[in-house]
């Protein structure tokens, strides 16, 4: 819908519109209207400059961020708008230009787009962080299950499936190739204690038999 500059009776005119969600493409994937949206409004005329001010009511749905379910955004918002034409702007420059709240944007002088404001307002209004419920727990990355609805299995290992099977083929390989070496003899870890106790128990008794000897060696070398 447009507004006709040409045909606003003296400066001011009232404007007034309920789309249908299929009247009005968003313009953005991930958000959508869930039901008509009003926009109830005044448009006046000032020179060169055409204000617009009104309300808008909507309920637009987006997707919950983690669990991906349809989330339903009631929306409500009043606004205003200032416009002028390209020529204005350029000869104003940008100091002369209000500084305050009210938004300002360039039109031909011949006709305001009012759908774009309406959808411009809408997507202003969609926060950029979107949850069906703030605890939200989201799909499993695994198999896809919902988790709010219950824990799945995949909670234990968070493995990728794609890897859960590579590894399994890779087991599966190693085992293969262990069935096919020729079997070496286990020494068991008690074992193994035993061996070494016994050995150095050996050559401790070793060492002091020696230790003596030496001795010996050096009395009778010194008595001689
Ligand atoms: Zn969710
Ligand atoms: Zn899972």
């Amino acid at each position: 819908m447009r507004i006709e500059m040409e045909n606003l009776e003296g400066s001011v005119g009232k404007i007034a519109h309920v789309y249908e969600p299929e009247e009005l493409d968003l313009l953005d994937e991930q958000v959508h209207l869930r039901g008509p949206a009003s926009l109830e409004g005044r448009v006046k005329r000032s020179g060169s400059q055409v204000f617009v001010t009104g309300h808008i009511e909507a309920t637009a749905q987006v997707e919950c961020d983690r669990c991906l379910k349809p989330v339903d955004l009631p929306l409500s918002t009043d606004f205003e708008l200032e416009y002028i034409t390209g020529e204005d702007y350029k000869s104003t420059g940008m100091v002369e230009l209000p500084q305050e709240a009210m938004s300002l944007s360039v039109f031909d002088g011949e006709a305001i787009d009012i759908d774009e404001i309406v959808r411009e307002q809408v997507l202003l209004l969609v926060p950029a962080r979107r949850l069906c419920r703030e605890e939200c727990k989201g799909i499993c990355a695994s198999c896809g299950a919902d988790r709010n609805l219950g824990d799945c299995h995949c909670e234990k290992s968070e493995v990728d499936p794609r890897w859960a099977a590579l590894k399994k083929s890779q087991e599966q390989a190693k085992s293969a190739v262990k069935a096919a070496a020729p079997k070496k003899r286990k020494i068991s870890a008690a074992a193994r204690k035993r061996i070494g106790d016994a050995t150095r128990k050996r050559w401790a008794a070793y060492r002091k038999a020696g230790g003596k000897k030496a001795e010996a060696v050096a009395k009778a070398g010194a008595a001689s």
